[in-house]
């Protein structure tokens, strides 16, 4: 737990004064997260402001609009069909179910407006812990890929740790009004340092702390001997 909190406090020192969420209107949260699904930062939003501009980002657009329609304004963010589908679907229903606002559904408890939330298409653990963290202020640290990697790599969670588990080990080392900033800023450091291919480990302020790296040297260090020795 102690490793746990080291890592955050120096992730947080360095990332403190990252993205902030623009807004917290949670369908547009929603459409967000539904875009930013294995794509870049770039990608999803250069489609979040297309899709703004040719159909509009609110359920009433986007449950009238034609699926091509919404495919064509999001096609920078990748399988835009697939995802504009989904889009489409999640409007309907969200217009059906909650009359256009979902802000009663997160007002719920934690785990009640979690499992609601996650009836909707295109919403799984991570998308309904986004809604519930940026929309609703709720204590919850959701968990991406980026942040799954880093969990990983550090040994802040080992083997086969799954979403939740990773989600509790970091909840429990921070303060809940730290939450928010901790998930920007793993984002920000998986995407800039510990970046699923290459990562630089050598500019690395995780280094003392990190088993991956200790690893690392190690391997190499056996591979150089083999060279010396000819093995
Ligand atoms: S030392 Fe390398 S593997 Fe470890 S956290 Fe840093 S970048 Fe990631």
């Amino acid at each position: 737990m102690e490793r746990t909190r080291e890592i955050l406090r120096r992730v947080l020192d360095h990332y403190r004064r990252g993205w902030r969420p623009e807004g917290s209107d949670p369908f547009r949260v929603l459409i967000r997260t539904i875009l930013s699904q294995n794509t870049s930062y770039r990608n999803e939003r250069r489609a979040f402001e297309r899709l703004e501009r040719e159909v509009g980002v609110d359920p009433w657009s986007l449950a009238e609009a034609d699926v091509e329609e919404i495919a064509s304004a999001i096609r920078p963010a990748g399988m835009f069909r697939e995802r504009a589908a989904r889009i489409k679907e999640a409007a309907q229903l969200v217009l059906e179910k909650y009359a256009g606002d979902l802000r009663g559904v997160l007002e719920k408890g934690f785990e009640e407006a979690r499992e609601e939330l996650m009836t909707l298409p295109g919403v799984g653990r991570k998308t309904a812990d986004i809604l519930l963290l940026f929309s609703a202020k709720k204590g919850v640290i959701p968990i991406d890929r980026h942040i799954n990697r880093i969990a990983h790599r550090t040994g802040i969670v080992e083997g086969n740790a799954g979403y939740d588990e990773v989600r509790r080990r970091l909840e429990e080392a921070a303060d809940e009004d730290q939450y928010l900033d901790i998930h920007l800023a793993l984002i920000q450091f998986g995407r800039e340092v510990c970046r699923a291919r290459n990562p630089r480990c050598s500019e690395c302020f995780l280094r003392d702390l990190c088993p991956t790296f200790q690893e690392r040297q190690e391997k190499n260090a056996a591979n150089e001997i083999g060279a010396a020795a000819g093995i």
